[in-house]
């Protein structure tokens, strides 16, 4: 069965001056025809006056794609039209009498992956491309949009098939027939290659940093002023600030980028005893946030205590209020009120955050999609030594391959396309 022809406006609904329709399907080259009264000459821009009947649509810049040298595959075309609202319902209603029906979320990437234009890796990189808002996340998009990380699990699916085989013809010949280092060595490969997805899996913790953001909590006492902080290097008014301590009750967010990086600044409720039930829900969320985050900003400030404490290893220490007194030794001394200091302690952020993302080169993951195949394969190659019969070893190779396998998306994956393509936007 043929798959019908879709289209997607590819550009944002906002004001603009051009609004380019994508169309994707066995019917785009009839389409043109009724639409440009030709079909234009392959992958040259030209400008044709779109007319459906004896109505003029537009005069629009036509792109015509011929299949499979498409992104979908199939035969594709762009329409780059004025993009008064008008006009794009104009061409949208042609498109649909001539057959044409509007794309779903991802569906042009989802066709790009049925017809083994991209892989599931590959797709995954565009969707990232497309919302990429900081210069790391874009580098990072396009890594995996170019096939960095299925060009990985590839080497590594293809070692694990020739130990795959060696494990088979032990399995064929046992003893006699076979080199008796090749037992030896297919044990030393498969350590080998559990170690390098180990590895891997720690680049992990950056690469899924890069593209969701990373997590500061900010955390203290109550009245040291963590939410006079938090608005100061947020630039803006995001917390309540006074002095009657207990104010912040539950966690404030606030998404910022600094050094290249999205960050989430959270401001915790004072972490201190209380009788009063709600404020020590606060306290409760309060620690949870700052188990959960990158790093954590304790703060404190003169007369305030220091007590409890969250340990972790990477909290900067923050004295806030000097325009009152100056900072101890060991504390970045800052002062919300006037801005004194912040500018250090920007930077020490900064500097935390690029070593918490520092990826020395190497392609990371960046979904926990990703680390779950990983970890899954890496349990399969962990287990395969502790087997006792060779046919066990075997199947747990195989299983270890299959988990790579459904990474790129080469082998059973049916049931995961939904959840991959669903997040893309439409018309892409
Ligand atoms: P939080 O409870 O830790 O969130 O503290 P707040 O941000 O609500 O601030 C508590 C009180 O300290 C408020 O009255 C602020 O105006 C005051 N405060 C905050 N930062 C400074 C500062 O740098 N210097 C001085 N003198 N007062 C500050
Ligand atoms: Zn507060």
């Amino acid at each position: 069965m043929n798959p019908t022809t879709i289209f997607a406006r590819a550009t944002g609904t906002g004001r603009a001056a051009i609004a380019v329709l994508r169309l994707s399907g066995p019917a785009t080259a009839d389409m043109l025809r009724t639409l440009c009264g030709i079909l234009p000459e392959p992958r040259r821009a030209s400008l044709r006056a779109l007319r459906h009947g004896s109505d003029l649509l537009d005069h629009a810049l036509v792109l015509w794609f011929p299949g499979p040298r498409s992104y979908t595959g199939e035969d594709g075309a762009e329409l780059h039209l004025h993009a008064g609202p008008a006009v794009v319902e104009a061409v949208a209603e042609a498109l649909v009498s001539l057959g044409a029906r509007p794309a779903e979320p991802g569906e042009f990437s989802r066709r790009a992956f049925s017809n083994g234009r991209i892989d599931l890796l590959e797709a995954e990189g565009v969707a990232d491309l497309v919302e990429a808002e900081t210069q790391a996340q874009r580098r990072q998009a396009l890594q995996q949009a170019d096939g960095a990380l299925s060009r990985l699990y590839d080497g590594w699916a293809q070692r694990l098939r020739v130990l795959l085989a060696h494990q088979e013809a032990l399995i064929d010949f046992p003893d006699e027939d076979l080199p008796p280092e090749i037992e030896a060595a297919l044990a030393r490969d498969t350590a080998l290659l559990a170690e390098e997805m180990r590895a891997h899996l720690l680049t992990g913790a950056q690469g899924e940093r890069i593209r969701d953001g990373l997590v500061v909590a900010i955390v203290g006492p109550p009245n040291v002023g963590k939410s006079s902080l938090l608005n100061r290097l947020a630039g803006r008014d995001a917390a309540m600030v006074s002095d009657i301590a207990g104010t912040t009750r539950d966690a404030i967010e606030v998404r910022l980028v600094l050094a290249d990086l999205p960050v989430t600044l959270i401001d915790t409720a004072g972490i201190r005893d209380s009788e009063d039930p709600l404020e020590r829900e606060g306290v409760r969320r309060a620690l949870r946030h700052a188990e959960h985050a990158d790093l954590v900003l304790r703060v404190a400030c003169p007369g305030a205590g220091m007590e409890p404490e969250p340990r972790v290893p990477d909290d900067i220490r923050v004295w806030n209020k000097t325009d009152l007194a100056p900072a101890p030794e060991g504390w970045i001394g800052v002062s919300a009120q006037t801005g004194a200091g912040l500018d250090v302690l920007r930077e020490r952020l900064a500097a935390e955050m690029r070593r918490l993302t520092d990826l020395a080169g190497a392609a990371p993951l960046t979904r926990a999609r990703h680390r779950a195949g990983i970890s899954e394969a890496l349990e399969h190659l962990d287990t395969a030594p502790h087997l006792d019969l060779p046919e066990l070893r075997g199947e747990a190779l195989r299983l270890a391959m299959q988990a790579l396998g459904r990474l790129t998306g080469r082998i059973g994956v049916e049931d995961l396309l939904d959840t991959v393509f669903n997040q893309f936007c439409i018309g892409k």
